[in-house]
């Protein structure tokens, strides 16, 4: 496949990709729907006459939103055919925006002169605990090495319901947040500034298909036709805040004070290329979670680090989406095993995606054991957990054997500082 548009060979977004976002531009101040190409975005506003397919062409004005919902509340075939449109409009043979400067004036915007926003309204995010390094990692540190998986993790993809509203695209600072810790253990529980401030390396799946009923079960086997695409996300956590917290409903305060999404949503036929072996099961799962085809995806992770106070960047993570125990259909089914209903925009996080060796842990929390082994950054300084002025950049790729590159971009985000509590 070759484009009229020209990109490097390394772009993240060459015509096998060509992920969904939303952006504005000098062009346009109005919210308009894109497909990244190169480092191009085409203007989905702007070409939506050209969905001519059989199933678009009375469909056309789910291009014309200012967010992917409608589009996504579509169904598979459909998204099949808006792909095949567009890489048929993007291909060196096809003259339609060629020929026509007037048209590709319009259509065309440079992703550096583009601002992009969410891309989709989240109704409701779940976030899921699917890594088996990342499970086992914590429960060695905060139990014992013998009983570091709950009896639970082997039967359940364990989750927790998050916090849609302060889901924020790459770019967007994040303060460091203050809440409750118990410094010292068996001590009074001290009101401040979160001293463990963490990131964690994940990957969010936006759910699609029309909407399920309530009491509508949806099994592993049935998922995909609700798996839209994915992004990446930086579940960022307040450690000491979450471990005096949690106990015992879970995750709350420390996980809402803001979760960063990449822009480009990358649709599950893009990355069908790249599926692999599903991660072995032992004990098999029941029948609601039980698929056969592969759903596991060979999605290479990096993790960058940039203090305030240089420019030299430390990548201190490299995992790869491939070491999640449960794969995101056997996560729908379960989200849904009790008849909880679907909306399209709907985000499962994978949860924390570590690997098996140190250099691929996903948090800082593991990458430092528990602050006893310090980060050593680039430019000499040390990190146990995250400091303010700290950007954190997640990245994502996959490569094919034939050499077909396909990127998620980049989600970032910059820790401010507190903001100091006025009794
Ligand atoms: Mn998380």
């Amino acid at each position: 496949m070759k484009s009229f548009i020209e990109y490097a060979s390394n772009s993240d977004f060459p015509i096998e990709n060509l992920p969904y976002g939303v952006f504005t531009s000098p062009k346009n101040a109005d919210k308009h729907i894109g497909v990244a190409i190169g480092d191009y975005i085409l203007d989905l506003n702007v070409v939506s006459h050209l969905f001519n397919g059989p199933l678009l062409k009375d469909k056309q004005n789910v291009f014309k939103e200012d967010k992917l919902n409608a589009f996504m509340a579509l169904t598979k075939p459909h998204w099949v055919e808006a792909r095949n449109t567009l890489q048929s409009l993007l291909d060196v043979s096809n003259t339609t925006l060629q020929n026509d400067s007037e048209l590709r004036q319009r259509a065309f915007v440079k992703q550096s002169e583009a601002q992009m926003h969410l891309p989709a309204e989240v109704g409701d995010y779940t976030d899921f605990y699917s890594s088996i390094h990342h499970a086992t990692n914590v429960g060695i540190m905060f139990r014992s090495k013998e009983n570091a998986l709950m009896p639970n993790w082997k039967y359940i993809p364990v989750g927790y319901h998050g916090r849609s509203s302060s889901i924020v695209v790459s770019g967007t600072p994040i303060r460091r947040p203050y809440g409750q810790t118990l410094p010292v253990e068996g001590a009074e529980p001290h009101f401040g500034p979160c001293r463990l401030m963490d990131f964690e390396l994940e990957m969010g799946c936006f759910v699609g298909g029309p909407p399920t009923a309530l009491g509508q079960r949806v099994t592993a086997k049935d998922a995909e036709e609700h798996l839209f695409g994915f992004v990446l996300l930086n579940d960022w956590s307040a450690r000491d805040i979450q471990k005096w917290e949690y106990v015992p409903l879970g995750p709350f305060t420390a996980k809402n004070l803001g979760s960063s999404i990449s822009p480009w949503v990358v649709t599950v036929e893009a990355l069908r290329r790249f599926a692999i072996d599903n991660y072995p099961q032992e004990p098999a799962p029941f029948a609601y979670l039980k698929h056969e085809d592969k759903f596991n995806f060979d999605i290479k992770l990096e993790v960058d680090l940039k203090p305030e106070s240089t420019s030299k960047v430390t990548t201190i993570c490299r995992s790869n989406y491939k070491f999640l125990y449960w794969t995101v259909k056997q996560q729908l089914a379960q989200q849904t095993v009790t008849g909880c209903n679907l909306r399209p925009g709907d985000m499962l996080g994978s949860g924390t995606i570590s690997g098996d060796t140190p250099d691929s842990y996903g948090s800082m929390l593991e990458l430092a054991w528990k602050g006893t082994k310090p980060l050593r950054l680039l430019n000499g300084e040390e990190r146990k957990f995250l400091q303010d002025g700290d950007t954190v950049t997640l990245r994502g790729y996959c490569v094919s054997e034939d050499g077909v590159r396909i990127g998620f971009g980049k989600c970032e985000g910059k820790l401010l500082p507190a903001i100091p509590f006025e009794e």
